[in-house]
């Protein structure tokens, strides 16, 4: 293996000064160094080959002992030194203090074709931030978080990547309701890829001891390294900071609620600098539509991350990121101009999202009560949100309101169900959408393709990722890797993958994993 390695977050930032692998609280330092701890029997599930080739990998590295070796923790790679970040955060919406990474290694940054990335494992053994758990992950989170990372990325949703995915041959306790069943799961560590791991949290964490000093050096650095684009000094440059962090954030949000992704854990901790997608716990998608819903079962009772609060959620974290660069700038005007701005840049990005995923060129006035109305319909009566749309593209202009009804009838869980009021409802929305489709230029044949080309015909569905995770805990990977392949190209028709266009069974419907997760992992 020879890629371009790089050590500049490790030679740039103050380390912590104790090297001894033992929780503690560590100040006035961005990082300590760590090594993972030696798996017993690593095995290699599945690696990424074109992510792999994007960072300078070769196909022949893929199948070698080293990429084993250094990606299930075993060795390190030459001249570098693993490291853990010191973040804080705030989980449900109250200060939590230190965090950090308690299960994921920083292994080492590469440059390739100028594209800076950072290798991390997850789930490879304890580190100083740990706290009271064992910093290792389990084959059924590990699988969650490799496949649905790559299909966010396909999806074009900024995300995290990841590279491979290797059982580590160590069982490991886990009570996954947190209802008094512990059981020993096997052992997983997944490599995962981004420009850095930064995340608010680690802003936040100097900000609350007063670390100024080190605030500052971490927001230089960050700066610089990730930001080339912001040139400005003084203030001003944290201010261009935070409002670039600002709208690649807000991006990300409107990509969730395009796809119907559920974060299920928004805590700052887990809210990336880079406005991407980051740690993947009990995540969900959007299955019938309903904005209510989340996965979390941890967040049952006050459902803070439920699917429809994603975007003001995403605004008390920017909130948060503010108020821990303020003694960078000590102003507010600039910050809160800058906070002011979401909620109206939210709207009006989130009215392109659905004008596109209702295929509408033309922008008019009453296109905000038609998607007001649709979403109303949408969640009356269980409807599935990727089928609904994907069925809506083959609407033509010709049609009825009738014979459009026929056509996203499968959407429906209960189609028996839609009649009298209900059935009317939708009766009146199709009549409205049918007329404005009469102003739209563009032929159904041309809305088609555009509307394929955002509405995803498949999407990592709770159930879907279940079931690979149980053939994958009896070694048969079979269908990790067909859902793998599937993700690649989830916009496409793919016509010897189409029971994968399905809404869920019955089955999944209350079944832990598919609807119902813990932070358990
Ligand atoms: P999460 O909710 O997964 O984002 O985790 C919140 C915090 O708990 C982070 O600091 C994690 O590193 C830490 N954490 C979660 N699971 C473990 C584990 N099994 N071992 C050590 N630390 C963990
Ligand atoms: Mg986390």
């Amino acid at each position: 293996m020879q890629l371009n390695i790089q050590n500049s977050f490790i030679n740039e930032l103050p380390a912590d000064s104790n090297s001894e692998n033992q929780v503690r609280k560590v100040f006035e330092a961005v990082f300590s160094f760590v090594n993972p701890t030696e798996p017993s029997n690593p095995k290699i599930l599945h690696t990424n080959a074109d992510l792999a080739t994007d960072i300078g990998f070769s196909m022949s590295d893929l199948a070698s002992s080293a990429f084993l070796n250094v990606f299930s923790g075993k060795e390190i790679y030459p001249n570098t030194k693993p490291f853990a970040m010191c973040y804080g955060g705030h989980q449900f919406g109250v200060w939590a203090g230190q965090l950090g990474d308690g299960r994921a290694i920083n292994l080492f940054e590469t440059e390739n074709n100028q594209q800076k990335q950072t290798l991390q494992l997850k789930g490879a053994g304890k580190t100083p931030y740990s706290r009271n758990a064992d910093g290792l992950a389990v084959l059924r989170s590990s699988v969650r978080e490799y496949l649905c990372a790559e299909a966010m990325y396909h999806l074009g949703v900024p995300t995290t990547r990841s590279l491979s995915l290797i059982t580590s041959g160590d069982m490991v306790l886990r009570d996954i309701l947190y209802n008094g069943n512990p059981a020993y799961e096997k052992g997983a560590i997944v490599c995962r890829v981004a420009p850095s791991f930064i995340r608010f949290g680690n802003f936040e964490i100097f900000a609350s001891r007063n670390d100024i000093n080190n605030l500052k050096k971490l927001a230089d650095f960050t700066i610089q390294q990730y930001f080339p684009e912001i040139h400005s000094e003084g203030k001003e440059k944290y201010l261009a900071f935070f409002k670039k962090v600002a709208e690649t954030t807000l991006n990300m949000v409107v990509h969730w609620q395009h796809v119907g992704f559920v974060h299920g854990v928004m805590n700052t901790d887990n809210m990336s600098i880079h406005g991407i997608t980051i740690d993947y716990g009990p995540y969900g998608w959007l299955e019938d539509y309903n904005p209510d819903w989340t996965p979390n079962t941890t967040d049952a009772g006050q459902r803070r991350y439920r699917y429809g609060n994603q975007p003001q959620i995403t605004l008390w974290n920017l909130y948060q990121l503010a108020n821990a660069l303020y003694p960078l700038i000590n102003e507010t005007e600039g910050l809160e101009a800058i906070l002011h701005a979401y909620e109206e840049d939210y709207d009006k990005a989130y009215l392109t999202m659905m004008r596109n995923k209702l295929g509408l060129e033309n922008t008019i006035e009453s296109d905000t009560e038609l998607i007001h109305q649709l979403t109303n319909n949408l969640s009356i009566k269980e409807t599935d949100y990727t089928i609904f749309f994907r069925l809506l593209s083959t609407i033509q202009k010709e049609d009825t309101i009738e014979t459009a009804l026929e056509k996203i009838n499968y959407s429906f869980y209960h189609p028996e169900e839609i009649k009298d009021e209900i059935l009317n409802q939708w009766q009146i929305w199709f009549e409205n959408y049918l007329n404005r489709l009469q102003l739209e230029t563009p032929s159904d044949t041309e809305r088609k393709q555009k509307m394929n080309i955002v509405n995803p015909k498949y999407v990592l569905r709770n159930f879907m990722a279940q079931l690979a995770i149980e053939k994958a805990d009896q070694e048969d990977y079979s269908l990790l890797n067909e859902l793998f392949t599937l993700l690649l190209k989830p916009y496409d028709e793919q016509p010897q993958m189409e029971q994968w266009f399905s809404k869920r069974p019955d089955w999944a419907k209350e079944k832990v994993g598919c609807s119902m997760l813990s932070c358990s992992s």
